[in-house]
């Protein structure tokens, strides 16, 4: 009989293929230890010390060959294994409990990831899964007869099924073999959702417990899109996930063919489309992919995974990074196979928008950082005491961290200074008011007169995330004091629907296409018109091609998604005639209830 599971989703894709139910030697759940006979401590605790020494080298090549991004999760796993109460209870364990270094690991590990995950807050809940990552390691080098090689030799289409995965699984695992992965822990923001998507691996998280009672070896269908996991399919489900996955891979294909050239819709209107990026490391991808531009760089992965903000310099040294690699494919787009300049006079001509087109292909768009609600950092305390949502967030906290803004405004607008043509545009997260947007305007104004010295307008735009419904309300207010909007609708439909938009409970309440959260997005769109400001879509919505025809309708000039988006994207822009598109928007901003417009739109 068919199963369906319900989780949240937080990789793309579909995988069809059989089950394996991955059971980690390390157990947190597992109460009992290993019976055997005691040596003597000092022998135990010996035995310990040369394994923490073994795991630190490789924790440390593991640090300096990868990717800064991992690199910087494998920092703070050292400092784990370094920490004095994993290490006193370790000791404790071999001195006083008479275990051995193997069951003692064993156990403060459990002790330690326990306390962690007795907090219920995603922060700690993921430094847990780092202390398992520890005590894996640990007990490979403790009780290497113990260890199963089962994530290394997966069969080929494997729907790796687990209660939660740790970067030291992923790296045993050997990926080209699974087709998706189900977890019951994990989030969209966890460390394992981020590695998934960048290879681009169906993931679905925070499924029901029930999930791992499922056999190994039977047949699952896992849609990461929208984190249905199917155990035993019917023949239907399978036939239609089957031709899904053919259609989707068929159009995709088709798409990259075409995805580095502009996207101009029927009658003629250029649309950028942009990438969101969550790290650096993932910049070529969505060059690749064929990225106009790079609409939202969430700047957290700076400030994640560690214990003091990043330094101005190291800031800079990142965003000059981006601009530069921008610079260079700009200057591909702009010029076609003989070198003739071909995007600039067409456009211009087209452009209702105050700002040219030279001016926002050359953008890249740099989100202040935006700590709070789910991304909490050890050295902005407010953070770590509540999740909420509705607590101290984005640009309110920067404000209340002066240091903090100052230092990313400062290090901004340096990266300004290289060679690099790149305009670069600051994007206030959650913004809700003028005084916002004129207190970072006056960090701005104060550093380019010491960078610049002799400029008056400093070379950058200031733009906001429009994800409050007050700054949606006020945005014809607003819209005069900013170069750019973007509207994030990952917040503005939580915030509109009060519907946290974590709580996989609450996933289908939070739909960025209820028609009270369009007509805010048509407000919005309205206003920037007036003000002849571009007005972009950076919540996931704008990388749904279905939704297209209906954002442009609304008013969208800008689109900006993850990279995988981007083809099929554009090539949904290309079959939009922007009437039609208005057609489209009027009659959803008519209807009542989401399925309505979710009706019209697969019309
Ligand atoms: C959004 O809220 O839609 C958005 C783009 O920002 P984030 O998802 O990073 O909160
Ligand atoms: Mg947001």
């Amino acid at each position: 009989m068919s199963i369906i599971h319900n989780g949240t989703p937080a990789s793309p894709g579909i995988g069809i293929g059989m089950t394996f139910v991955y059971q980690p030697i390390l157990s947190t759940t597992a109460t009992s230890v290993y019976e055997i006979e005691p040596p003597t401590p000092w022998d135990e605790w010996q035995h310990f010390l040369s394994v923490q020494s073994k795991v630190d080298e490789e924790l440390e090549q593991l640090e300096t060959t990868s990717s800064r991004l991992l690199g910087d999760i494998f920092s703070a796993q050292r400092a784990i294994l370094h920490d004095k109460m994993l290490l006193d209870a370790v000791r404790s364990a071999i001195y006083h409990g008479s275990k051995t270094a193997a069951q003692a690991t064993h156990l403060s590990v459990i002790e330690l990831t326990n306390l962690f995950r007795d907090f219920d807050d995603e922060y700690f809940a993921s430094h847990a899964s780092e202390v398992v990552d520890i005590g894996q390691r640990l007990l490979a080098h403790l009780e290497p007869q113990k260890q199963p090689s089962q994530l290394a030799h997966l069969s080929p289409n494997t729907v790796l099924i687990a209660e939660d995965l740790t970067l030291a699984d992923a790296m045993q695992m050997n990926a080209d073999h699974i087709c998706a992965v189900a977890l019951v822990r994990s989030a969209p923001t966890a460390h394992i959702a981020i590695l998934a998507r960048s290879l681009e691996l169906p993931l679905i998280c925070a499924l029901d417990a029930e999930i791992l009672g499922t056999e190994t070896g039977c047949t699952a269908i896992a849609d990461g899109n929208n984190g249905t996991l199917i155990i035993n399919p019917s023949k239907n489900d399978g036939v239609f996930y089957k031709d899904s996955q053919k259609y989707h891979l068929k159009q995709q294909q088709l798409a990259e063919t075409q995805s580095h050239a502009a996207a101009y819709t029927r009658d003629g209107v250029f649309v950028p489309v942009y990438a969101n990026l969550n790290d650096v490391d993932t910049l070529q991808t969505a060059l690749n992919r064929g990225a106009d531009g790079i609409g939202l760089l969430r700047t957290e992965f700076l400030f994640l995974q560690r214990q003091n903000a990043p330094s101005i310099e190291e800031q800079t040294e990142c965003y000059r990074q981006v601009s530069d690699c921008l610079t260079a494919a700009y200057q591909r787009l702009r010029h076609n196979a003989l070198g003739e300049e071909v995007v600039d006079a067409y456009v211009l001509e087209q452009s209702q928008n105050r700002m040219s087109i030279t001016d926002r292909l050359k953008r890249v768009t740099i989100r202040l950082l935006d700590a709070g609600g789910d991304k909490p950092l050890p050295f902005i305390p407010e953070t770590l005491r509540s999740s909420s949502f509705l607590g101290r967030r984005g640009i309110r906290l920067l404000l209340e961290h002066p240091q903090l803004l100052e230092a990313q405004v400062e290090a901004i607008l340096q990266s300004t200074m290289a060679a690099s043509a790149s305009k670069l545009g600051i994007m206030l997260p959650m913004a809700s008011s003028s005084a916002e947007i004129q207190a970072v305007r006056r960090i701005i104004a104060h550093k380019s007169a010491k960078i610049f010295k002799s400029r008056t307008n400093p070379p950058i735009d200031v733009g906001i995330l429009i994800e409050i419904p007050a700054a949606a309300l006020m945005a014809d207010r607003l819209a005069t004091e900013v170069d750019f909007f973007s509207i994030g609708t990952n917040d503005l439909a939580q915030y509109v629907l009060a519907a946290d938009r974590t709580d996989p409970h609450l996933s289908s309440l939070a739909d960025p296409l209820h028609p009270a959260v369009l007509q805010l997005i048509n407000l919005v769109c309205r206003s920037a018109h007036s003000a002849r400001i571009p007005v972009s879509i950076c919540g996931t919505i704008a990388s749904d091609p279905k939704a297209t025809a209906l954002l442009l309708g609304l008013g969208v000039t800008e689109l900006s998604m993850t990279s995988s988006a981007i083809p099929l994207v554009k090539q949904a822009i290309r079959q939009c005639d922007l009437l039609r598109c208005r057609q489209l928007a009027e009659q959803a901003l008519q209807c009542s209830t989401p399925a309505q417009v979710h009706r019209l739109m697969s019309h």
